[in-house]
């Protein structure tokens, strides 16, 4: 028999260190794994460790205080790090405490979402691959790494000029040296109010138009002078480029990378390790660049905060949003959040003090706010038993008295495909997905049923398959059929169509959003899509066509979000001071009395936040209530009840779960999806600290518990979900 102590003397100057290895949280095992190093390593260090039969990327991690070191194997049995990737400068303190946090707040284990966040093509690389890369990075030159969408090379980076698409020369002021428009009163409070020594997280509430970008610049210009970089996180990649022709304009002596999912590896890659190595200034990105390691960091800003996209929705479901607040703190640096519709979380923080509420209510160049005008849709005049047509009589009007002007109208609907369902009038055959519970959209232009769901596309039958009748027809209305019924409506009329069926092909949405900006386009039909960020400049009317449908959707936030959009896309409108005169919102409404259009009317977002807030309050939803989602997935819907249910009756059973309501397991609004069944478990407490307890303490058994339900696929938790 060997002894302890024997087997340290055998190792003799071995160091015994904590890695996280990419592993799922499981029962009984702690975060991390224990590895022998010959030399002493910092934490943070990558290296490279044998896991079972592979050699796999891992991080030197800080040892758990709860696990004492002769706690767990003795050193013989550990085996040793293979490789030290001794290029790279040590993950700092901070990012690792933004993945210990993240992993405890989201129920992940610390070495897979550590992982998980790091480029993928860094994972590939053995040290000397590493060391070369990393060589290639010395003395980059000033501009937007990587601008040039089309440059896919592995080494040879696109640098030197920073990005200026044709469609923003309107935004940058054309080429040449950087351009500063004179802030106006608004914006100079605001970044008088910004230099205090608060420190406290900033609520930027903007009305659309009224500058909130030239705060960030302003902001992150002080940031830059400082020496520090700067990080900013923008919803959706469509909206990076525009953003970063910005910066790249202002900041043309500073290094810019942008970090996003349409990189390739080696462009993702690249940008990260010039943020980590301290030799990129600024940082801009979609949710994952949240944890892009930064050398000397200096500001964060979160714009248009209140987006649902940065809220990741598989693996770990963190919000980019709530992580940015969190590593602010922890760097010790300021963040931005801004918004014209704030989240009604972070409005309400701000209302208890803990953020600071900052707010430019005026437009830039004191353009007004377009005329929000309601349609009543019981009152249009209709022939019997006539459907409702596109655009009402007044709307068309208006529509046709800006093509005459020369200027453009926007029509908004959120559904994309000619229509939402197919149907047999003989015997009522629907085009279910014969894989989801939901109906086949028709797309005509390729005369294709698709799921949106599980995506299966299937040519349109000639007849119906249940009965052989030939007159299947379309139900509803889809942004293809709005289109359609456009250039039937206006003769002459030059119409186009933005959504995600029509920008599927790189650069297109670009090419688009060019037609427009240069006027060759009449009626713009879109869905959400274009009403992000978009700075349309002729566009003087944008019109609501069916927005009634989320007044009384079932999720509690669906108020929520189509006031953020309609105000959104009222904001497209009249952005040119001269044109804000004229510039009118349109929504055709069944419920014009509903207080959700009165606000908007107003462009009152405070008045609907306090109707929210206090709706919340009665209904003990967020933010005066804390959430967490369990979700099953089975084949059958029955096993992902069974599951759920012994779930619920394990967490009853716990101590922990006292201050904690869970509720029944139900399917969620869309059940089945590819054949596969899923149902969802809501747990609720006043107390964000309560539920977290339980669910540390409930997870870690659902492992063991789904050993006895073999016909679940897959279980996770979705804390603070988005949609329940
Ligand atoms: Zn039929
Ligand atoms: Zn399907």
């Amino acid at each position: 028999m060997v002894s302890a102590e024997d087997a340290d003397a055998d190792v003799g100057v071995m160091h015994r260190l904590a890695v996280a290895v990419e592993m799922p949280r499981h029962a009984g095992l702690s975060d991390t794994l224990d590895y022998l190093a010959r030399q002493p390593l910092p934490t943070g260090t990558l290296v490279r460790v044998p896991l079972g039969k592979r050699l796999v990327t891992a991080v030197v991690w800080d040892r758990p205080e709860v696990a004492a070191a002769d706690d767990g194997p003795l050193p013989h049995a550990l085996r040793e790090i293979a490789e030290v990737l001794g290029a790279l400068p040590a993950l700092p303190q901070t990012w690792r405490a933004l993945v210990d946090f993240a992993s405890g707040y989201y129920q992940r284990g610390v070495g897979e979402l550590a992982l998980a966040v790091l480029p993928p093509e860094l994972r590939k690389l053995t040290g000397v691959q590493l060391q070369r890369r990393v060589a290639r990075l010395a003395g980059y030159p000033a501009g937007t790494v990587d601008a040039d969408e089309g440059s896919r090379d592995g080494g040879d980076a696109h640098r030197g000029a920073p990005a200026r698409p044709s469609t923003l020369g309107h935004l940058t002021g054309g080429p040449g040296g950087p351009t500063r428009p004179t802030p106006s009163a608004e914006q100079l409070q605001v970044l008088a109010d910004l230099q205090t020594d608060d420190r406290r997280p900033v609520l930027l509430h903007g009305a659309t138009g009224s500058g909130k970008t030239e705060v960030y610049l302003r902001a992150a210009e002080q940031a830059l002078q400082a020496g520090r970089q700067v990080l900013v996180l923008v919803p959706e990649i469509n909206l990076t480029p525009q953003l970063e022709a910005r910066f790249a304009q202002r900041f043309p002596d500073r290094v810019l990378v942008s970090l996003h999912s349409a990189l390739t590896p080696a462009q993702r890659l690249r940008h990260w390790l010039l943020a980590h190595l301290g030799q990129a200034d600024l940082v801009l990105g979609t949710r994952l660049a949240v944890f892009t390691p930064l050398a000397r960091p200096g500001l964060i800003v979160v714009d248009e905060e209140h987006d649902p996209s940065f809220k990741q929705q598989e693996g770990a479901r963190y919000s980019a949003r709530d992580l940015a607040v969190y590593r602010a703190r922890l760097e010790g640096v300021p963040v931005i959040l801004g918004s014209a519709t704030p989240a009604l979380e972070s409005w309400q923080r701000a209302s208890e003090g803990r953020y600071r509420r900052l707010s430019m209510p005026q437009r830039i160049g004191g353009g007004a706010m377009p005329r929000v005008r309601l349609l009543d849709m019981n009152l249009q005049p209709r022939e019997r038993g006539e459907h409702a047509p596109a655009l009402a009589a007044p709307l068309r009007q208006a529509i046709e008295d800006r093509i005459a002007r020369s200027e453009q109208s926007l029509l908004l609907l959120n559904r994309r495909g000619y229509a939402p369902v197919l149907h047999c009038g003989a015997c009522s055959w629907k085009s279910q997905c014969p894989h989801c519970s939901a109906w086949r959209v028709f797309h005509k232009v390729d005369r294709t049923l698709r799921c949106h769901h599980c995506g299966l596309t299937e040519r349109v039958p000639r007849a119906c398959p249940d009965c052989g009748n030939l007159d299947i027809a379309p139900i509803g209305r889809g942004t293809e059929k709005l289109e359609e019924q456009m250039a039937a409506l206006l003769p002459g009329a030059r119409v186009a169509r933005i959504d995600a069926d029509t920008t599927r092909l790189k650069g297109t949405l670009d090419a688009q959003l060019a037609a427009v900006h240069g006027g060759e386009v009449d009626v713009l039909v879109g869905t959400q899509m274009v009403t992000k960020g978009h700075d349309f400049r002729r566009i003087t009317l944008v019109a609501a066509v069916n927005p009634d449908g989320a007044l009384f959707a079932s999720d509690f936030r669906a108020a929520e979000r189509l006031f953020s959009l309609l105000l959104q896309a009222a904001g497209r409108a009249g952005r040119d001071a001269e044109a804000a005169a004229r510039s009118e919102m349109w929504l055709q409404t069944w419920h014009p009395q509903h207080p959700l259009y009165a606000a908007l009317q107003r462009h009152d977002y405070e008045a609907f936040a306090a109707q929210q807030l206090e709706e919340r309050r009665q209904a003990r939803l967020p933010p005066f209530s804390h959430l967490a989602l369990l979700r099953a997935e089975a084949r059958t819907a029955e096993a992902a009840l069974d599951f759920l249910t012994a779930a619920s009756d394990a967490a009853a059973a716990m101590p922990q779960a006292g201050a904690v309501s869970l509720y029944p397991p139900v399917p969620p609004p869309v059940a089945r999806v590819a054949d596969v069944e899923r149902m969802q478990m809501l747990l609720e407490s006043p107390s964000r600290i309560a539920l977290q307890r339980m669910l540390g303490a409930w997870l870690p058994g659902l492992h063991d518990l789904r050993t006895h339900h073999k016909g679940v696929l897959r279980w996770a938790v979705d804390v603070d979900p988005l949609g329940i």
